[in-house]
């Protein structure tokens, strides 16, 4: 985790997530008080998200713990990786003698045993519906063609 300076203004939507995880983390349960009743907001720029919005002091909140937020994004992140293609995988559809080639695109996951490549591959045949199925399937390394960038 990254050592940031506590921050001097945050906005109301950091202040009450990072309370919760806080609460969460300190006592297994959320807060009973979310902020303070009253607090003074000025337009300002949130030193957690980085947004531009009204903003306050951190001690409206109970002086929660950002570093938890910031877990949290770092999950998310990685979730986001997770759904990133990093190869295309060679296909063949057969129509009576001839077939045609095409492409799908799919994330390697590791290697097995038996030599294959185990992927997530996304969407079906058709590429256009890549974000609607992912499935787990297990091919021959020569059918993976990586993906530059
Ligand atoms: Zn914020």
């Amino acid at each position: 985790m990254t050592t940031k300076k506590y921050p001097s203004w945050v906005c109301q939507d950091c202040g009450v997530k990072a309370n919760t995880l806080t609460c969460i983390k300190k006592y297994g349960s959320k807060p009973k008080k979310l902020q303070f009743s009253v607090s003074t907001y000025h337009r300002g720029t949130c030193e957690v998200c980085g947004k531009e919005k009204m903003v306050t002091e951190p001690r409206d909140f109970f002086y929660p713990n950002f570093g938890l937020l910031e877990g949290k994004r770092e999950k998310e992140k990685q979730k986001k990786l997770e759904n990133t293609p990093t190869h295309m995988l060679t296909c063949r559809h057969a129509i009576g003698r001839s077939g045609n080639v095409y492409y799908m695109e799919c994330r390697l996951l590791k290697k097995t045993k038996s030599g294959r490549a185990k992927i997530v591959l996304f969407g079906e045949r058709n590429w256009k519906d890549k974000k609607k199925k992912r499935s787990i399937r297990y091919v021959e390394f020569h059918r993976l063609t990586k993906i530059d960038g």
